[in-house]
């Protein structure tokens, strides 16, 4: 039986398949033991690439909504249809009245990585929002600040360290994130077998916490005080040592005297960890022969999250353990986005605009999501009357995702690149489905970037497209087209793959790259700077001033908590990450929402006999901005205080066309986020710690 092996694209972890088919039916997917990067890792959610491949609800052709249901068009129609209505829109109302809001996946996808830029710059439009904004905004906004590049983010040496701290990430599930590293067990048990330690923070005893060999219960969105109160004794136990960053490093002496106004003792009674904990933290850290701090959701979307992603940086460079191996390194990827844009000057844009309604800050090209639905419900210059999004669906997966479904539904114009009718396309008048998984090519722009090996692959798809489907680069390039009134310059993603290979650090071609199916190992990471620095004389500024700024907010904040009398919330909402889910998409292959419910609220035993609730039971969350119902798991690796609730759910609306999603519905955490929460230096939506209110269905707050 032929095996095709390809890279998994459909989280960040790459991982690399053996998938055995014949006669265009797929037999078996399994891992490839033979990835340099993933060596046979894979997860249960690989079987949704056949499950959504095969899937009869996923759309291969355009459809217009009507009034008497979705109705099958032509590419041409479709795209005319779409054009002249934005156009339309943005002759009565300027240019600034089209908003564009780009999904997840976009960058797990090739074409879209290499044509949507030249589509968005076509649509001519400042409203401009990603997924990017929900999720990891702090690390882009300090790797910008810190390295000079947005996407110079620093990387765990895994295979190597002897010591990891991680807050508010959980690794064994999602195998890493803004770290791809498929098999994440085989490193965390290397790291303990080779006698490190792996230390989790976190307001959940997660599965990586669980296997680790210390964890500490925090209170959500309060990281950054400990890791003010980590380098406060890093500094004050003369554990500070820059070593090898010595010449490269400025504001030192400016660190200190933030830090010290946050010792483990002030800080104890606030986070929840004891003083003396605190301080053993940190000598482990700094005297362990390399150590990595890695922050993620819990420490990106919180109302302090780029404190938190600054201070991590600095946690790592003041104890030497930036660029070095076994600490936070970068990567060399074959394809490097990051030096092809640095050289050109490219490298991020923050704060240069601000939003029209709350004025949040832009980051290359980009609003924060959490504007997006007031950006459409407010009236003025520059609002916006028609939006297109791409491969996303923000009403579940952005905060308050219920205000924006009713921002969609009032729309003069709503095109969609998708390839479901889910609860955000449905707003759509036009629908063009690209195609999608195993009908394409892949390399991997963006998460080689992120990856803890050298590695390339290139996967060639494994089944033809029908040929009235469409590649997502030939619908942006058809739009391109017709937008900007250009013929396009006729280039294809494996020209302009061979041409970014070549021109890159190790001169490869796409042939050889097609010619090693399993991907070529390019090594572990190495040290690299200076040289890698995009930033002014390519010194490190440890202290850039809007972080330093930030801190009178985050000591405004401490009054507050230390004030704070009994809420009508009196529990905080925080998501969590399941290895059968991913963000929103895959919620219609059976095979990974089969068998117990799975959207459930985690709570502490505690808390559910103070709220009057049982396990087992359908609850009632409220918040300021909405309510839902929910079965409940009381469940002592919850933090007292804490309640957790997975995210991406909430299938159980009108119009929806997914029908194994539809019979295993769940709830939207999201239409419990509340908009207004955000992250004000960065802009990023606050996601953790949101009040709540937890009941049985019946009672009211
Ligand atoms: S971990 Fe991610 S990349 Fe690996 S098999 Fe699972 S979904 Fe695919």
């Amino acid at each position: 039986m032929p095996t095709h092996y390809r890279a998994c694209n459909l989280c960040e972890a790459i991982c690399g398949l053996a998938i055995e088919h014949e006669n265009g039916k797929i037999s078996s997917i399994r891992g490839d033991e033979q990835d340099p990067l993933s060596r046979g890792h894979i997860c249960p959610k690989a079987v949704a690439l056949q499950d959504v491949y095969e899937d009869p609800d996923r759309l291969k052709y355009p459809v217009r909504r009507t009034i008497n249901g979705w109705q099958r068009i032509s590419w041409e129609e479709a795209y005319d249809e779409v054009v002249a209505n934005l156009r339309k829109v943005q002759e009565k109302h300027g240019p600034d009245a089209v908003g564009a809001y780009f999904g997840n996946p976009n960058v797990h996808n090739l074409g879209s990585m290499l044509f949507s830029g030249a589509f968005t710059k076509a649509l001519g439009t400042r409203n401009r929002f990603s997924a990017t904004s929900a999720d990891q905004l702090p690390h882009h906004v300090a790797a910008l600040l810190m390295f000079g590049h947005g996407l110079l983010l620093p990387v765990p040496d895994v295979s190597r360290t002897h010591f990891m701290l991680i807050i508010g990430a959980n690794p064994l599930v999602s195998n890493g994130s803004l770290m791809t590293a498929p098999g994440f067990a085989r490193h965390m048990k290397g790291i303990q077998e080779r006698g490190g330690r792996v230390v989790v923070i976190d307001p959940r005893r997660t599965e990586t916490a669980e296997k680790a060999d210390v964890h500490y219960f925090i209170r959500p969105g309060r990281d950054a005080l400990l890791l003010l109160a980590l380098i406060h004794a890093v500094f004050e136990e003369g554990l500070v040592g820059l070593h090898h960053l010595e010449d490269i490093i400025a504001g030192l002496d400016a660190v200190q005297k933030i830090a010290a106004g946050f010792s483990p003792e002030t800080v104890a009674p606030l986070v929840g960890i004891k003083a003396e904990d605190i301080r053993r933290l940190a000598r482990e850290f700094a005297d362990a022969p390399s150590a990595v701090c890695y922050g993620r959701m819990g420490a990106s979307t919180q109302a302090f999250g780029g404190l938190c992603q600054w201070l991590i940086n600095v946690l790592n460079i003041i104890t030497g353990n930036l660029d070095r191996e076994g600490g936070a390194m970068f990567t060399q990827p074959a394809f490097d986005h990051v030096g092809f844009t640095g050289s050109r000057g490219k490298t991020g844009i923050f704060g240069r605009r601000r939003s029209r309604v709350s004025g949040l800050p832009e980051y290359s090209g980009e609003f924060p999501v959490a504007a997006l639905a007031e950006e459409i419900l407010t009236p003025g210059e520059g609002q916006i009357r028609a939006m297109v999004t791409v491969a996303g669906n923000p009403v579940l997966s952005t905060p308050n995702g219920q205000q924006l479904d009713k921002a969609l539904a009032g729309l003069e114009f709503m095109a969609a690149i998708d390839i479901y009718i889910n609860e955000t396309t449905r707003h759509a008048n036009i629908i063009l489905p690209p195609t999608t998984g195993l009908e394409t090519e892949h390399y991997d722009i963006i998460f080689h970037i992120l990856a803890v090996h050298n590695t390339a692959k290139y996967s060639p798809p494994l089944f033809e497209k029908e040929p009235e489907q469409r590649h997502d680069w030939q619908i942006f390039q058809a739009l391109t087209e017709r937008l900007s009134g250009q013929p396009g310059n006729g280039m294809q993603p494996q020209s302009m793959l061979d041409f970014a290979l070549r021109a890159g650090p190790y001169q490869l071609s796409l042939k050889q790259l097609a010619e090693a199916p399993h991907g070529i190992d390019l090594g572990p990471l190495q040290p690299c700077l200076p040289e890698r620095l995009f930033t002014p004389g390519k010194k490190i500024p440890l202290a850039p001033e809007i972080f330093v700024q930030d801190i009178t907010r985050l000591t405004k904040e401490i009054e507050n908590w230390k004030t704070a009398t009994e809420s009508h919330f009196p529990l905080l909402l925080t998501g969590r990450r399941q290895l059968r889910s991913n963000n929103s998409w895959m919620h219609n292959s059976y095979r990974l929402v089969k068998g117990r419910e799975r959207c459930t609220l985690l709570i502490h035993p505690e808390d559910a006999r103070k709220a009057g609730i049982e396990d087992g039971q359908e609850v009632k969350v409220a918040s300021s901005v909405g309510a839902i119902q929910i079965i409940v798991e009381i469940s002592s690796e919850m933090m007292p205080g804490v309640v957790s609730i997975p995210h991406g759910w909430g299938h159980r609306r009108d119009g929806v066309q997914m029908g194994v999603a539809q019979s295993h519905p769940g709830a939207s955490i999201n239409d419990l986020t509340e908009n207004s929460r955000i992250d004000e230096l960065t802009g990023n939506a606050a996601f953790s710690g949101v009040p709540v209110w937890v009941g049985p269905p019946g009672n009211n707050l």
